[in-house]
């Protein structure tokens, strides 16, 4: 019965796997399919201040519609909808996990893009430091 079931979890790994891969070729690499459905991310209203968080897919996909709808010679990031007033004025934000402050990206300029104004913490640079610690 044990063999068994070690058979069918290993079965359901490499066909993972194989899924995994095929879909990845055949997409040419990264991109938005390769954002678990799970991963979110938090972004903030310019206009009624107001910051939630929403899937990480579904921010890029509706950044992709607005660059279709609103083509650019320069890549900008548009703007999205926001949820809660209806203006276009949303864009990527960061939760810091110190202080708790949500924040727009970049809010420090020549920074690490999740450097928190408010207590001057950047996950991205403790990330790195643990990192350099550990060595
Ligand atoms: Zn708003
Ligand atoms: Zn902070």
């Amino acid at each position: 019965m044990k063999n068994t079931i070690y058979a069918v979890v290993i079965a359901i790994c490499i066909l993972g796997a194989i899924v995994v891969f095929v879909s990845r070729r055949g997409k040419g690499g990264a991109g938005i399919n390769s954002i678990a459905d799970s991963q979110m991310i938090w972004v903030k209203c310019a206009k009624c201040n107001q910051s939630y968080e929403m899937g990480e897919k579904q921010y890029y996909r509706e950044l992709e519609e607005k660059a279709k709808a609103n083509p650019s010679p320069i890549p900008v990031a548009m703007p999205l909808k926001c949820q809660k007033c209806g203006q276009d004025a949303v864009r990527k934000a960061f939760k810091c996990e110190k202080c708790g402050e949500v924040f727009f990206a970049n809010s420090v300029p020549a920074d690490f893009e999740d450097r928190c104004p408010k207590c001057k913490h950047s996950a991205t640079e403790a990330k790195r430091k643990a990192r350099l610690g550990q060595q």
